[in-house]
């Protein structure tokens, strides 16, 4: 049986409370990565959402590339949206027992490939590779500055008490990507759907569907998956979000809380 943790980046948008009441009535846990001007926004839509035991991680303040930004730039947005998620979780009335952070597209200052390739065995650089291609489109090994932009962006994160998630077991994962933030091994692709993409991408629901079947449903590891899906408040890619959830539910898909 397949067991996997639901990440949801780019919330709170116009459909988050829908996404929420969702997954509540099929009580599959989750976890939104939220956008620090869309939770400033929607910060009541937040709390209710924390209230009914999802958990809200931080996907930075601003929703850029973490390698084309200052380290002062990127540590900024980082500390802000940690601070409006500490507001967040106090009004809820909720501890904040987990921090978990994800970087806008999976660059965590290493730009388009999360590590030097130099020490990943072939295996893991092609794991890493198609990762990042699902996740962005493509993937650029990074440079000796960008390598230091993410070992300095890691020392924030573990400053502010962030954290991975600990029975990840994947090599690849663990040798690729940092330790206190958290990264994906499955991509849905549903930004595949967003009309400004549909011209590049050609893809439908069914498409998504045929991919967790080949993918996920038959994936050969004993770790958890770390699944990534959007919340994007547009319509095609939120009614396949749905089609998705209840599909991955309907074949097994155990849906993993944070122990
Ligand atoms: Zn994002």
């Amino acid at each position: 049986m397949v067991k996997a943790y639901l990440t949801i980046d780019d919330s709170p948008s116009a459909d988050f409370m829908g996404k929420v009441e969702f997954l509540a009535a099929k009580k599959i846990p989750a976890i939104f990565f939220c956008r620090g001007d869309l939770l400033e926004k929607r910060s009541d839509e937040a709390i209710k959402a924390i209230q009914m035991g999802f958990v809200a991680g931080s996907h930075s303040y601003l929703h850029k590339r973490h390698s084309t930004l200052s380290i002062t730039e990127a540590s900024a947005a980082i500390r802000k949206n940690d601070e409006l998620l500490d507001n967040i979780y106090a009004k809820a009335g909720v501890q904040r027992k987990w921090k978990l952070f994800r970087f806008p597209y999976l660059d965590n200052g290493a730009g388009s490939f999360p590590c030097a390739p130099e020490n990943l065995t072939a295996e893991e650089k092609s794991w890493l590779t198609k990762i990042m291609s699902d996740v962005v489109g493509s993937c650029v090994m990074p440079t000796a500055a960008q390598l230091a932009q993410k070992s300095a962006l890691q020392e924030v994160l573990e400053e502010l008490g962030y954290q991975g998630l600990p029975d990840i077991t994947s090599s690849a994962y663990q040798k690729g990507f940092g330790k206190f933030d958290i990264n994906i091994t499955y991509c849905t692709d549903d930004w595949h759907l967003l009309t400004r993409h549909q011209a590049t991408y050609h893809q439908t629901a069914d498409d998504l569907i045929a991919k967790v079947k080949r993918e996920l449903l038959l994936a050969e590891t004993s770790s958890p998956q770390v699944i990534l899906a959007h919340d994007y408040g547009e319509k095609e890619p939120d009614e396949a979000f749905r089609l998705l959830v209840s599909f991955m539910q309907e074949s097994g898909v155990d849906f993993l809380s944070l122990p």
